[in-house]
């Protein structure tokens, strides 16, 4: 993060210093939606094309959603963060412009993690590039520039679509599925299994809250295998990948030099792409979420799904007000 000095310390930053719309969400998770308190700035360098790319987050009105704008294409349209304008999912997730290809913003897949940890619903985020900014390969410095922005109640129930039917995707060995779910936040579990001994066979799994992301999720990094690298540059991409934006694995050795920052953050960030992906619902999405070796694709594919059948999920919005009103 280039244009940011001092500690990155999103976890041990005090209520107390925090705008007052921060420290109420700390208290109370409300139903209604979210916006930032004010736009912020940051730049750094996206993984894929190495060059910096400067991203503002923007406040939104109620009802607006997540949406990305190019702001380096003239005249290009705006890219809502949804499930249905997602045109590749190949290494990242890449929101798209169908008739113009050009128009896309890669990578969102960690923003929008941050997003829906944090509980923003309304924002524009407007970048000069194709992608994101890789940071350090984790959603921890977005939490640090949203938490940063404040956050701001609007006058709209929060969105949220409950799941009241099993929906699953599979491709060869690798599936996802969403369950009912009668808790009151999401829960996501998740297995994988590498050939490479340092990853090897891992599962995890978590009831979403504000917390519960912040503190389990939000600081675990993106990876790669070393073989991996070349071939990824040899295709243009990954020019901006080091060993500060992502964890490399060579068979059973990370290469890290400071090495990971927990045993399990191979899950964890798999986990935490879930998050981010799945919020490109558009909305909350209360369900029960498997995934086992899945990833961006099956993630999308999930989405489709799901909503491609008018039976399966219900809107609970007009629920969630009332209750939130009683
Ligand atoms: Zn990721």
């Amino acid at each position: 993060m280039d244009n940011l000095t001092g500690d990155l310390a999103p976890y041990s930053k005090s209520a107390e210093i925090l705008p007052t719309t921060m420290r109420q969400m700390r208290k109370k998770h409300s139903p209604v939606q979210h916006t930032l308190h004010h736009a912020i700035h940051a730049v750094g360098i996206g993984l894929h094309t190495g060059r910096p790319i400067t991203m503002t987050m923007e406040p939104a009105p109620a009802g607006h959603g997540i949406v990305f704008q190019r702001t380096d294409i003239p005249a290009a349209a705006p890219l809502p963060a949804r499930y249905d304008h997602v045109v590749e999912t190949r290494l990242s997730t890449v929101l798209g412009e169908k008739d113009r290809p050009e128009n896309r913003v890669a990578t969102i897949e960690h923003l929008m993690a941050a997003l829906c940890g944090c509980g923003i619903d309304n924002a524009r985020i407007l970048v000069d590039g194709p992608e994101t900014p890789v940071f350090d390969g984790s959603a921890a410095d977005f939490v640090f520039l949203l938490d940063c922005a404040g956050r701001k109640a609007q006058d709209l129930p929060r969105r949220t679509i409950q799941v009241t039917k099993p929906v699953r995707v599979t491709h060869k060995d690798s599936w996802v599925e969403l369950l009912p779910h009668d808790g009151a936040t999401p829960h996501l579990s998740m297995s994988i299994d590498f050939p490479a001994s340092a990853i090897g066979a891992q599962s995890y799994d978590l009831d979403l809250t504000p917390t519960s992301f912040r503190n389990e999720l939000a600081a675990n990094r993106t990876f790669t295998m070393r073989q991996e690298i070349e071939a990824l540059h040899q295709a243009g991409l990954a020019l901006g990948g080091s060993l500060d934006n992502a964890i490399v694995v060579d068979n059973d050795s990370v290469l890290n030099p400071t090495g990971l920052r927990c045993p399990d953050e191979f899950i964890r960030h798999k986990v935490m792409d879930a998050v981010g992906d799945l919020y490109l619902a558009g909305c909350v999405l209360n369900a029960r979420f498997h995934g086992h070796r899945s990833g961006h694709t099956l993630n999308n594919k999930l989405l489709h799904t799901l909503f491609a059948q008018n039976t399966g999920w219900q809107d609970m919005t007009n629920l969630q007000s009332t209750s939130a009103a009683a």
